[in-house]
């Protein structure tokens, strides 16, 4: 693409052999400056494309960082100065005139790629950080992401509508951020923890395919993959089932993959959450890896060894465990597993005896009689030098700590193993159940029953813990990338599970009373899905913290170094809003 203007001719990192003898005129930052002997100065200059090396009169004033422009004739490298490592290594530009157009203070960190900076201070000076190519990157690939997605969903049929940002309290479970009103004091507007309500109305309101890209704001703790405002991109569909969500989502994400990495990925595979629980130990495995949870329940019925006679018993094999844990390594994934609620982890190395077999050698094997040690060793596959790990309780304890015993022995970093994409499908309708007996929903309330347990929204109790629903989540190497489920279109069905959640008429009514009106003026069949943005632009660009593809997000205590942000009202805001400010008691 053609960048030139009246102010430039050409792009720093785009000049090569082939411009040598033109004049040309080139603006940017000054990233280097060396000095070569009294007279001369080598000023690398850097634009987002790249850096340029500039041969200018060694006695202008030109600093890391200044602001130039310099015009001059591009020629080779003396020999033995070509840098093979930089795209413009083989020439330079002998500067005829420099156009200082802005100075600079210091920066306030090195701008070389390798240095770590503090990440307080690189957010204070974002506009400097950015400047920096993993930064130019990462926002220009976020770019690249967001365009196919929309021509990915136009090309698909769905219209962009926007919705607003100032709303009542929208259901995804989080806590609201709230803005004053000043006309009504007293009264709030909440920010969107998602447009979900609004695009269902769009259903209702024949738009039939919507889709945005939309800011959603949740009042949560942070954590390397959370900010309080992340982008997703939201979508709905009308007169669809899930096989076409799917579908439409899949070849968006498809697309962007492609887009971004090159090679388009093959058809996500699909595992029900049941299974995820048991083979994985949670709802978003990373399939990156195997180390799978092997259920070992029926070796241990009727066993001696008191530490295995309970609900459940299952295991996982680390391959070579037995020579790669120190007892060091060993006791603290033991205490790792009494933290995630495990009363205590049987290990047991793996050998081979006088007659070349595999058998378990350690403390807890000696419980064990022969037969369930030989049982156990051939469920996990293992051979002489592993180490298997046994974890009994209850099921959901033995799932849960397993699977998290399983992550922390074989997680590969996150850019290693390729991109391993999953729909989960089949989640629970209901989490758990609460104090007062009411199930919880795993989902938002809209979202519809599996047609297969209609009966069971009957039980009651503990039973409605299996009555599945019509949600699905996509999985990118063990993160939730995004959710979605059927939607509840009729309000007999939608009145049933607010009755079961314990949500009374009137909260119904207060909360979702517009909704609930929309659905009596005919409804269609809709069905949709919505997946983080950031999270898939940091997991394609191999970064662990979704705050380097943001161009300007919060630390993890959700300030901003930059604007200060959260701050105080002063005195005649907070009384136009009506507001009194309550001191932390301390
Ligand atoms: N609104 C849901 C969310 O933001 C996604 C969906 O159900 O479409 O998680």
């Amino acid at each position: 693409m053609d960048l030139s203007t009246s102010m430039r001719t050409d792009m720093c990192g785009r000049l090569t052999t082939a411009d040598i003898g033109r004049t040309i005129t080139v603006c940017g930052w000054v990233d280097r400056r060396r000095e070569h002997g009294e007279h001369l100065a080598f000023v690398d200059l850097r634009d987002h494309t790249g850096v340029l090396q500039c041969v200018i009169d060694g006695s202008r004033d030109l600093r890391s960082e200044y602001v130039a422009r310099m015009t001059g004739v591009v020629r080779p490298r003396p020999e033995g100065t070509v840098n093979p490592d930089l795209a413009t290594g083989e020439v330079e530009v002998d500067v005829a005139s420099v156009e200082i157009l802005s100075q600079a203070e210091p920066p306030p960190f090195p701008m070389d790629e390798r240095t770590s900076v503090d990440e307080t201070i690189r957010l204070r000076h974002r506009y400097v950080d950015l400047r920096k190519n993993r930064m130019q990157r990462n926002l220009r690939t976020r770019a690249v992401v967001n365009s196919t997605i929309r021509r990915a969903m136009e090309e698909q049929g769905f219209v962009e509508v926007e919705t607003p940002m100032l709303i009542a309290s929208t259901p995804e479970g989080a806590r609201d951020f709230v803005v004053p009103s000043r006309k009504e004091p007293g009264s709030f507007y909440a920010l969107p923890q998602s447009p979900q309500l609004f695009k269902q109305l769009c259903m209702v309101g024949g738009i039939d395919r919507y889709y945005q890209i939309a800011r959603c704001l949740r009042d949560e703790d942070l954590r390397a993959d959370r900010q309080f405002e992340f982008m997703q991109l939201d979508a709905e569909a009308s007169f669809v089932n899930q096989e076409d969500v799917f579908e439409f989502i899949s070849r968006a994400v498809a697309d962007v993959v492609e887009a971004v990495a090159g090679e388009r990925p093959a058809e996500f595979p699909r595992i029900s959450w049941s299974d995820s629980m048991e083979r994985f130990g949670n709802d978003k495995p990373d399939t990156r890896f195997g180390m799978e949870l092997v259920e070992l329940t029926a070796i241990f019925e009727g066993t001696g060894a008191r530490v295995f006679q309970a609900d459940c018993v299952k295991g996982i094999c680390l391959a070579g465990g037995a020579e790669s844990l120190s007892r060091n390594q060993i006791d603290s994934l033991v205490e790792d597993c009494k933290r995630w609620g495990a009363k205590g982890l049987a290990w047991m190395r793996v050998v081979a005896d006088d007659n070349a077999t595999a058998t378990l050698d350690a403390g807890v094997a000696k419980f064990l009689s022969v037969e369930e040690s030989a049982a156990v060793i051939e469920a996990l596959d293992a051979v002489p030098g592993d180490m298997v790990f046994l974890v009994a309780d209850t099921r959901r304890l033995v799932q849960r700590v397993l699977g998290m015993l399983r992550l922390a022995l074989g997680r590969p970093a996150v850019d290693e193993g390729g991109l391993k994409f999953l729909w989960v499908v089949d989640f629970p309708l209901f989490d758990a159940l609460g104090e007062d007996g009411s199930p919880i929903p795993a989902h938002h309330p809209f979202t519809m029953v599996h047609p297969d347990d209609m009966e069971k929204l009957d039980a009651g109790g503990e039973a409605l813990l299996d009555v599945r629903s019509q949600s699905y989540d996509l999985v990118l190497n063990g993160w939730e990338l995004g959710s979605g489920s059927v939607r509840i279109h009729r309000s007999d069905i939608q009145g049933r599970i607010f009755e079961l959640l314990g949500i009374g008429a009137e909260e119904a009514r207060a909360k979702f009373g517009f909704l609930l009106d929309a659905f009596r003026f005919g409804a269609p069949p809709h069905a949709g899905f919505a997946f983080g943005i950031d999270r898939l632009t940091a997991l394609l660009l191999g970064e662990e913290n979704i705050r380097e593809v943001i161009a300007f997000p919060k630390t993890q205590s959700g300030a901003d170094p930059l604007t200060n942000a959260p701050g105080p009202l002063d005195a005649g805001q907070l009384e136009e809003l009506g507001l009194r400010v309550i001191p932390r008691a301390t």
